[in-house]
């Protein structure tokens, strides 16, 4: 697929979750996170700068809450190039969509785990990034903000940054939508169209988009650091001689877009664990439930700590 064609499968991802009938209380709450995040992005920021040149870039680092926000990102990009066609005298097939790749952004800053890197260089193929990728020194750190300086030296083009940031992230209960950047920053304007989205949310988009999720989000992690400062979600922890907890996205796993009836309905698309991580979780006395086995936002970072 290239990138016209995955951001008109993202739109059709996207239509379908809002048509969902089946609303229970987080599919609903669901429903109206797309529709206001939609909202901000075509009606506030794409009007402002263009998704359609290299204006815009998004900040991806192959985490639950950016890959969501990108599928949603590029439904929006999709229905944008449509809005910008609709005076044409020409159908929509006569129209080439203008961007080959969508300009983003990973800051590799801390050494993380081989399945994330991984999973960051498979969904760059799939979802047509064209990722820049700071170079990571484990001598010494680089902040963000000073990878961010040199990532705009050399896209000078770009003038907003999208971010899955959400308000329940650490310091970010009082973000906005559209905000420049602190002045210990470089300037530039971060777009923040995720902020009043849930976790519940997240897991329930994902889920039945039916797209890769990182592998290691199936071994009990629920937000994903560094090798060094992440484990599984002890709240997440396989109790001995109890019940599997129910799970609450059980309907859209099995109703998960584009599956096919012949396939295994209950199964969860997860990406490919690489071997370095298996063995490094090997050592680990305890088992643990995949991670959208926890909605409670609360406990989502439960599993940050620091290694012994
Ligand atoms: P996560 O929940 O993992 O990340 C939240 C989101 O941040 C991700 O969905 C992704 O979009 C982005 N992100 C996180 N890590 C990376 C990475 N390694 N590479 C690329 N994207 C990543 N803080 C300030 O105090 N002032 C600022 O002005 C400011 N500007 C920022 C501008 C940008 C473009 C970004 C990405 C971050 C900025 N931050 C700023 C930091 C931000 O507020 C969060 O602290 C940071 O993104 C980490 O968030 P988190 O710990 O919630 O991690």
């Amino acid at each position: 697929m290239d990138l016209g064609q995955i951001a008109q499968y993202c739109f059709n991802l996207t239509t379908s979750y809002l048509q969902i009938e089946h609303r229970t209380e987080v599919i609903s709450e669901t429903q109206s996170a797309i529709k206001l995040t939609r909202e901000y992005l075509l009606d506030d920021v794409f009007p402002v700068w263009s998704p359609l040149n290299s204006e815009i870039s998004f900040s991806y680092n192959g985490g639950k809450d950016c890959q969501v926000l990108l599928l949603i990102y590029l439904s929006c990009v999709w229905e944008f190039f449509l809005l910008t066609l609709k005076d044409s005298q020409y159908e929509r097939q006569y129209h080439l969509f203008p961007l080959k790749k969508l300009p983003t952004v990973f800051i590799d800053q801390e050494k993380t785990f081989s399945t994330l890197q991984d999973f960051v260089t498979t969904t760059s193929e799939r979802y047509c990034l064209s990722l820049y990728e700071s170079i990571r020194d484990d001598e010494k750190s680089v902040s963000m903000a000073d990878a961010f300086e040199e990532y705009l030296k050399i896209h000078p083009e770009t003038k907003a940054i999208v971010i899955g940031i959400r308000h329940t992230d650490p310091f970010a209960e009082n973000l906005k939508t559209i905000q420049r950047t602190d002045p210990n920053w470089p300037d530039f304007v971060r777009l923040q169209p995720f902020l009043h989205w849930k976790l519940a949310s997240v897991w329930s988009f994902l889920l039945y988009a039916n797209e890769p999720i990182c592998g290691i989000y199936s071994m009990g992690f629920t937000s994903i650091g560094s090798i060094n400062n992440t484990l599984p979600n002890p709240y997440l922890k396989i109790q001995p001689n109890s019940n599997k907890p129910r799970l609450v996205f059980q309907w859209e796993i099995d109703h998960a877009f584009g599956k096919k009836k012949s396939q295994n309905n209950s199964l969860v698309n997860i990406s490919k664990i690489n071997r370095a991580d298996i063995q490094l979780l090997s050592g680990l006395q305890d088992e643990f439930l995949p991670g959208w086995y926890l909605t409670d936002d609360s406990l989502e970072r439960a599993g940050r700590i620091k290694r012994l």
